[in-house]
């Protein structure tokens, strides 16, 4: 069992060193660590977890951080502000606007006013847009991490078949794209919940890519034998047997599809450190000017 699994914290931890280097690489040659800033507004759990890894992975590879936290009742008005601060301090490279944001606030509006150079998160049109037509861009962590880890494994993608469950705009469209791009060329079916006939589908999948949001939806019969399957879904599920008080399982049942799968990813330490990684990747371009020359 242990050769099927994808060792994503592994293959990040990788990254991370190879983004160290040339952290160091800059400050050897007289220029500043990359600078990654990030906007958390009110009091959210999953968000202050979240952003509080990102910083210590920026500070893991020698990266400058900085959080700007702002309360709950902040405008839309004062929002666009501090975007607008952002965008013209040439102190930081990259910013993220954690989401989601408190339901006043027009996300859209907000995330769209980043300067598409600093949108390490690549969610504004622009760089959507441009990821669609292949032209340099930030791509979004999530997608670009399960790419990474795909390659990085060793699984092959020419003209296979690539299976990918949910079409949200930040992982199963942006993932879709990138499988079906020259260079990765797969052959890409994009599934969602109106999808008909879903297992016959899933079982044709060479590689499965599950980002629905439903603990254990893929089960082993919907699963070809020596496929791939990339679970990307994340849930806390109350676990008194856990010192935490709860455990992390994906959208895949791993226990069972792992007798068919020849590779699977875990769920934590699968997709989970590649997107953490692929941010860190998405500054480094940023400070370095490879996306958008400076
Ligand atoms: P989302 O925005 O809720 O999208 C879910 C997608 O799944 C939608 O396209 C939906 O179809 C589709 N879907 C729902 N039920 C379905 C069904 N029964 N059959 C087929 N398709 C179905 O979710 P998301 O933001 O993409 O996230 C998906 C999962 O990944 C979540 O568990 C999330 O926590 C996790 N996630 C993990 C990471 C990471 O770093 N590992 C990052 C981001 C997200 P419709 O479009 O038709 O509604």
């Amino acid at each position: 069992m242990e050769n099927k699994i994808i060792d994503g914290k592994a293959i990040a931890d990788q990254m991370k060193k190879e983004i160290a280097a040339e952290v160091a690489d800059m400050l050897d040659h007289g220029l500043n660590a990359p600078h990654l800033a990030a906007v958390i507004v009110g009091d959210d759990g999953a968000s202050q977890t979240y952003v509080s890894s990102k910083e210590k992975a920026c500070h893991s590879v020698g990266m400058i951080s900085s959080v700007y936290r702002l309360p709950e009742r902040t405008t839309e008005k004062e929002m666009l502000d501090m975007v607008d601060f952002l965008n013209k301090d040439s102190e930081i490279d990259g910013y993220i606007i954690q989401l989601p944001l408190p339901k006043h606030i027009d996300e859209n509006k907000i995330i769209n006013a980043i300067a598409p150079e600093k949108d390490v998160d690549g969610f504004t049109s622009i760089n959507a847009g441009r990821m669609q037509l292949g032209l340099p861009c930030f791509v979004p962590a999530t997608p670009f991490g399960i790419v990474e880890l795909i390659k990085r494994s060793g699984v092959e993608t020419e003209g296979k078949h690539v299976v990918v469950l949910g079409r949200s705009n930040i992982v199963g469209t942006p993932v879709a794209i990138l499988m079906s791009r020259k260079g990765v060329d797969s052959t890409v079916t994009l599934c969602h919940s109106r999808t008909k006939n879903l297992p016959e589908l899933t079982r044709q999948a060479d590689i499965l890519i599950a980002a629905i949001g439903k603990q254990g939806f893929v089960t082993a019969d919907m699963v070809k034998p020596g496929a791939t399957v990339i679970d990307v879904g994340i849930h806390r599920i109350a676990d008194e047997t856990s010192p935490k008080g709860y455990k992390i399982l994906g959208d895949v049942d791993y226990d069972e599809v792992i007798k068919v799968a020849s590779k699977i990813t875990p769920v934590p330490g699968g997709v989970g450190p590649m997107t953490i990684v692929s941010l860190l990747h998405n500054t480094l371009m940023a400070a370095k000017g490879t996306v958008y020359p400076k």
